[in-house]
Order: structure tokens, then sequence, then C-alpha cells
């Protein structure tokens, strides 16, 4: 579809002529609760609208509850963007919702002692579709939604003014787009195109991303609190970094005062960059290993060999995409998580977590309680940790807590 004179991406237009589409008796309570999603299920009848374009919400006797953009495509029809019928959906609206995002990450608390962060988290920042992060001069922009999509460049050029950036890469390369019925895509946005590798300082630590083919946009900004903790408590011990990809945890481990890091990834790309990272902070190949393998089998064969660690960290991608895989993803969480409870020497440390949205806090800590009972070991969980908060859960929108994890010291 074209940006070029659509009524929501134009400039100083309002959105006046607006569709709308209202919802079945009952199923304004969501909306009021300002839960920023409404399901085709809760629909009773819509005007004609294009897809992408924005929509007021009426209740089923007519009343105005919020206004969002539509797209027919996709379970979620429309991403609630206010429920001020007063705010209208112009260039200025986008503007000002990024520029407040931008300005309440100017705490180095919410954003980081370093130079790579997230600044706009999507729903959570009243941006539904919409992931911004930040590596030095560069950003990476992620477009998650069809509604985003018709007025990208509008984003892209209050991106410009508010960030005033070197170059805006577009990382759009993710499965969810298929369910809004778009095509994944990466290209220079604005600016100069980012080199290969970027460097990017994280506290005392600098790390090299590629922005162009790395998961998610580059890095995991969001284990960034996570990274120091573990850090904190690595001193004196043998490190396993379990899905290790560049070699975050490895490195803040090493730099804690780790004897030695195992390294573990399927990903060869990732160990090889891991590799650089690890130099690039000055820790010569003695201090670690970096093994190319299947987590799962290298656990099993670690345990047939009698190998044993004094902190272990377990930081696996999504294994559950979907409810249909949420048992499977179950079981696979706590596989790896008995395996490294008999890998643990008393007194080690188990850093675990689970980025499935719909593993929730409570069902993880079952998983591992339930693993740490059929190895046999009793376990104290000392801290409870989550994404960092320049990726903040929105009160309204408790499905933007993904991340979660424990620190549990084996007993
Ligand atoms: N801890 C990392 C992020 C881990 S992302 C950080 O802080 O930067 C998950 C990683 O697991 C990816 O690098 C992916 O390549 C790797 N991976 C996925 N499945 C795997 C498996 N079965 N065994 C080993 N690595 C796997």
């Amino acid at each position: 579809m074209g940006l070029e004179g659509h009524p929501h991406g134009a400039p100083g237009k309002g959105d006046t002529s607006v569709g709308t589409v209202v919802l079945k008796r009952g199923r304004e309570k969501s909306v009021l609760r300002r839960h920023p999603w409404v399901f085709s299920g809760a629909i009773a009848h819509e005007t004609q609208v294009a897809p992408g374009e924005v929509v007021d919400v009426r209740a089923y006797d007519g009343s105005f509850l919020a206004r969002g953009y539509y797209n027919p495509h996709s379970q979620i029809r429309v991403r609630l963007l206010t429920w001020d019928e007063g705010e209208h959906i112009t260039p200025d609206f986008w503007r000002q919702r990024i520029s407040r995002a931008w300005a309440r990450r100017t705490s180095p608390l919410v954003r980081n002692t370093g130079n790579a962060w997230r600044a706009v988290h999507a729903e959570s920042d009243h941006l539904p579709g919409l992931i911004v992060d930040v590596y030095g001069g560069w950003l990476v922009v992620q477009v998650l939604a069809l509604g985003i999509e018709v007025v990208l460049d509008t984003i892209v050029q209050a991106l410009v003014d508010i960030a005033q950036p070197t170059g805006i890469l577009e990382r759009s390369d993710v499965d969810v787009r298929k369910q809004e019925g778009l095509a994944p895509r990466v290209r220079v946005l604005w600016g100069e195109p980012p080199p290969g590798r970027v460097e990017i300082e994280e506290g005392e630590h600098r790390f090299l991303v590629d922005l162009w083919r790395g998961q998610k946009t580059g890095f995991y900004l969001d284990q960034r609190v996570n990274r120091k903790v573990v850090g904190q408590w690595a001193a004196g011990r043998r490190v396993l970094n379990a899905f290790s990809y560049t070699g975050g945890f490895g490195v803040y481990a090493l730099a804690g005062g780790a004897t030695h890091v195992v390294n573990v990834d399927t990903s060869a790309e990732a160990l090889a960059l891991a590799e650089v990272n690890l130099r690039l902070n000055g820790f010569p190949p003695h201090c670690w290993t970096n093994e190319e393998g299947n987590v799962f089998q290298v656990l099993r064969r670690y345990l047939e060999q009698g190998e044993s660690f004094d902190m272990i960290i377990l930081d696996p991608p999504k294994f559950a995409t979907s409810r249909a895989t949420l048992e499977r993803a179950t079981r696979g969480y706590k596989d790896i998580n008995l395996l490294a409870f008999k890998l643990l020497r008393p007194g080690g440390i188990l850093a675990t977590f689970s980025c499935s949205g719909l593993v929730d806090p409570e069902l993880f800590q079952k998983i591992i309680f339930a693993a740490a009972a059929d190895a046999g070991v009793d376990g104290q969980i000392l801290t409870f940790l989550h994404q960092a908060p320049d990726h903040p859960v929105l009160l309204t929108f408790p499905e933007g807590r993904y991340l979660k994890g424990f620190l549990i010291r084996v007993l």
C-alpha cells in the first residue's frame, strides 16, 4: 500500500471522517479498562474501512469508547491509540507519542548508562505495533502492525527530529507480521546505512552488534539489568552460559570475577561474535570456551562426563509461541532446568529465564520447582528477575510482561 494520500498519513489532516466499529453488547468492558486490543469476536458490525485506517470504536448503544487503527486481516482487529474523543490521529499525534516515550527515558535508571536502549516499547508506550531501539547513533525500527506501516513516513520524520540519528534501519523481519498480512522487510529508512557491526556501550562493557542480521534488533537489550545481576554473583565461579548468543552474560560473569565461562549456542555466527566481544572486553581465550551445540544435548553430555558448574545461566529463545505449543514449551523448560540443577554444585547459582509471554511467572516458578524436585535438590529464589525498565509493562496491558526469571541458590 502506498503512503501517498492516505488519510491518516497525510500531513495536517485530521481524522474526522473515520470509520466506525461497533462492539457487541457487553464487549466494551475491556476497552473501558483501556486494554489496547479489540479482537474480531467482540465486533458486532463495522463500516467500510480501508486496512490500516483509523476507526472509532463504539459501544452497542453508539457511545464513543476509543479510537485506533484497523486491520481486517488480523485477529486483533483494532489496536487502540486513544480513549479521548477529542484526540485526533494526525502527524502531530504520532510525533507527540514518540517524544513522550523518548522523554520517559531521559533517566539512565530507565534507559542505561550506555548508549543502547529501547526508546519505544509498542503497546506499553501507547504506540501499539512499534518498536524503536537505539544503538549509539543508529535507530532500529520494527513495524509489527499495518496501522504503523501506513504512517511510517510520519514516524520516521518524527524520529529524525527527536533523535537526530546518523541513520535509521528497519528490521521488520519478524514472523508476527504474517498475522497482520505483512511481508518481512529489512531496509534503510533514513540517513546512512549502519556498518556490519556497530559498537555499543553497556555500563562498563562494550559489545559489537550486527544490526542488519542479529537477533531481535541486534542485541537482547531487555536482559541488560539481569546481566548485571549475574555479574554480581559470578565471583570465583565456573560458569555455564547456555543460549549465550553473542556472549552478553559471559562478559558480565568474567568481569564479575568468574574463573571460567563456557558459552553454548547453536549459532556459529553468534559464537563468533561472542569471541570478538570477549576479547574486546579484555578476556583472553583461556578465560572462556565457546561450544557450538544444542543445549538440550550438550547439558546431557556434560552430565555423562561428570562435569559440574558453580553458576548456570539458561536464557533460551521463546519456547511457547502459541497456546498449542505451551505444553511442549513447558516440557522444554523443565528439561533444561532439571539438567542444570543436576550440573550445579551445592551452593551453585542458577539464573533461569523464560521470554514466553504465555508462560506466566507462576507457571514458570512451578516448572522450576518441579525440575528441582525431580533433580532431588532444594533451592532458594534469591531474586525475581524481569525485563529492563526501558521495556516497561503497561498496567492495562499485562501481556506486555514477557521476560521473567529467577536467581536461585542450590542448597
Ligand atoms: N542470553 C543472550 C540472549 C539469548 S537468545 C543475551 O543476553 O544476549 C537465545 C539464543 O539461543 C540464540 O542465540 C539462539 O541461537 C540460541 N538457541 C536457540 N535454540 C538453541 C538450542 N537448542 N541450543 C543452543 N542454543 C540455542
